[in-house]
């Protein structure tokens, strides 16, 4: 009676089967996650110089040297919240610094920033009134936005040295690449004493979306920030 509960040999031949395609398919889901994982700091982008096996060890301690230069100087401070925003701005300036060199292969100045809030706060009564900046481009101020140089999802800074005000069409045609070179000029004429590292993002990156659009370059790497519109 008992040997006929157990399962033949068949049977468990099939289990095993099955288990065993249960853990490929584990396995498969892993490396794309992995796969995705390494394409989001753009190591598919990297040029052919960077061998992220030989070097990325020795760039990691490169890009956290200056948070340990910056700890290394404060040792025996107190640890106030002051460091602590230091520390972390550092530290994001550093990660968006590896993601864009990953991407586009440009390295960005270090160029840290704190939060702007009193920038945030001059944007809410500026809502609040009814009084918005002029558009750098067109002078618009029925409605304008302060647009990110460096993109949010790239670690751009809420800071005015990383802000410009746009309005709405313009700030759309900034993030897509698609401003014709009139507005361009315009554009380029309104970044003094913007940050380094936005002023270095718009002259490549930035320049060369809109190449691609002027039909100056056959093709463009494109951020993948957000979903945009078709090109
Ligand atoms: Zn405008």
């Amino acid at each position: 009676m008992n040997d006929t509960r157990k399962p033949s040999l068949t049977e468990q031949n099939r289990r095993l089967r099955e288990r065993l395609k249960e853990s490929e398919k584990k396995i498969e889901v892993q490396s794309q996650f992995i796969d995705r994982l390494c394409q989001s700091v753009g190591y598919d982008r990297l040029s052919d110089e960077w061998d992220k096996k030989k070097y990325l060890d020795r760039w990691v301690l490169d890009w956290l040297k200056p948070v340990r230069d910056y700890m290394q100087s404060n040792s025996g401070q107190p640890v106030t919240g002051i460091f602590i925003n230091q520390v972390i701005q550092i530290t994001e300036a550093a990660i968006m610094q590896l993601a864009i060199i990953g991407r586009y292969g440009i390295k960005l100045p270090l160029d840290s920033r704190p939060g702007d809030f009193e920038m945030y706060l001059q944007k809410n009564n500026n809502q609040l009134a009814k009084e918005y900046p002029p558009c750098v481009i067109c002078g618009e101020n029925r409605i304008t936005h302060q647009c990110h140089i460096i993109p949010k999802a790239h670690g751009g800074k809420y800071h005015r040295d990383n802000l410009l005000d746009m309005c709405p069409l313009h700030h759309h045609l900034f993030d897509n690449g698609r401003l014709t070179k009139e507005e361009w000029q315009k554009l380029l004429a309104s970044l003094d004493g913007k940050m380094d590292a936005a002023v270095q993002y718009v002259n490549t990156i930035h320049l060369n979306w809109q190449k691609y659009f002027w039909h100056e370059i056959p093709d463009a790497v494109y951020p993948n920030y957000t979903k945009k519109e078709e090109r």
